[in-house]
């Protein structure tokens, strides 16, 4: 077999097990900080403020407007309270939206983070930020971003309402079935996003009929953490190109639309890229699509963009963004096919293969 591959490691430094956001104090001191600041979404105030407390004299206070698609005007907020305070590093506590704030102070501050994620969003692991000014969503890469410590603690996701577990799940998913085709995919990277998608095909099952199942919490965010390192390793391609265009032009929200997409972009490449996603196969049991399909259903997943605000009427103007630019993806792309696939994904239909 010829073999060939360049594979780069994250330096990140990840720390995994139920109790473990107890030593978030530990990590601020390891990283030669003493004055953290704990950002949340509005949601997750208390639970911020509980961090805090615990974080004693290492804490200067709290930050808790984060919010969907990193607005800038929000940052710009966050980092007067960072200057205000003299934090010397923040403490993200809540999923992609309060990661990405946390990303968006280090880019313009230099700062360190420590993540704690509660949802399977994945955005802890990658050097991807994405923002947002004037209605416009902006995507960079660079390792300013990538936080420098995650605590993964499967206890502070007990309480993740079921919906949003499985929106979630999928939402990484998606990573790692892209990452399975990736252009410059590697035996590394597709070992993980397999493993990855194992444990959350484990998980999702035993989490809507039990939300508080430890077991099945630990496995889906274990899942997380490999299939949100795989996003941050290889490139994307037709699956988050349209989730963005959505997300970015329609408003549709982040993991619902990740969720209804899935199946319809992983069987539109399914003819193209069958070896490649013979794990998808494997692991959900029939052909890629409509194995996603079919477990997403079972799982209790939305299935139908028209049931997110998103018109039929809309369709045509989403085909036409998506095949704006052209980007590597396993079988060539044409507005008229992904035209068609917007509109299986808006009526919930189950895709052909
Ligand atoms: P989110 O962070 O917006 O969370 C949704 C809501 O759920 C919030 O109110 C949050 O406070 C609440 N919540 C989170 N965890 C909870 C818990 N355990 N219990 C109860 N409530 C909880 O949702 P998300 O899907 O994690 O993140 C979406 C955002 O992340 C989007 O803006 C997306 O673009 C971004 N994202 C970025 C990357 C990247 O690599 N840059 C990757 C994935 C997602």
């Amino acid at each position: 077999m010829n073999l060939s591959f360049v594979y780069q490691g994250s330096p990140a430094h990840i720390v995994f097990g139920e109790g473990s956001s107890r030593h978030v104090g530990e990590w601020v001191e390891k990283l030669g900080a003493s004055r953290a600041l704990v950002l949340t979404t509005p949601h997750q105030k208390a639970e911020g403020e509980a961090m805090a407390t615990a974080l004693g004299g290492l804490a200067v206070g709290t930050y808790d407007n984060a919010t969907m698609h990193t607005p800038v005007d929000v940052t710009e907020a966050a980092v007067a309270r960072v200057l205000d305070l003299k934090a010397d590093v923040v403490v993200a506590l809540g999923g992609g939206s309060t990661t990405g704030l946390g990303k968006a102070i280090a880019y313009r501050t230099d700062l360190p983070q420590i993540v704690v994620p509660t949802t399977y969003a994945g955005s802890e692991v990658t050097p991807i930020l994405g923002q947002t000014e004037g209605g416009e969503k902006t995507t960079l890469r660079s390792p300013k971003v990538l936080p420098e410590v995650v605590i993964y603690d499967p206890g502070l996701t007990l309480g993740l309402p079921v919906a949003m577990s499985v929106t979630s799940g999928l939402n990484a998913i998606a990573h790692a079935a892209e990452a399975l085709y990736a252009p410059d995919g590697n035996p590394i990277t597709a070992l993980m996003a397999a493993e990855g998608m194992r444990a959350i095909r484990q998980a999702l099952p035993v989490i809507t009929a039990s939300a508080r199942d430890r077991q099945a919490r630990t496995d889906a965010l274990y899942g997380a953490w490999l299939c949100g390192s795989v996003l941050g390793q290889v490139a994307m391609s037709l699956h988050h190109k349209i989730c963005h265009t959505l997300g970015g032009s329609f408003d549709t929200p982040h993991a619902e639309t990740h969720a209804i997409m899935l199946p319809h972009t992983i069987g539109f490449n399914a003819g193209a890229a069958g070896k490649e996603l013979q794990p998808v196969s494997d692991i959900f049991g029939g052909t890629p699509g409509q194995a996603l399909y079919d477990f997403a259903r079972s799982v209790g997943s939305p299935m139908a963009l028209k049931d997110f605000g998103l018109k039929e009427i809309d369709l045509d103007r989403a085909a036409e963004i998506a095949t704006r630019n052209p980007y590597a993806n396993p079988r060539p792309i044409d507005r008229a096919s992904i035209r068609a696939l917007l509109q299986d994904a808006w009526e919930g239909s189950r895709p052909p293969l």
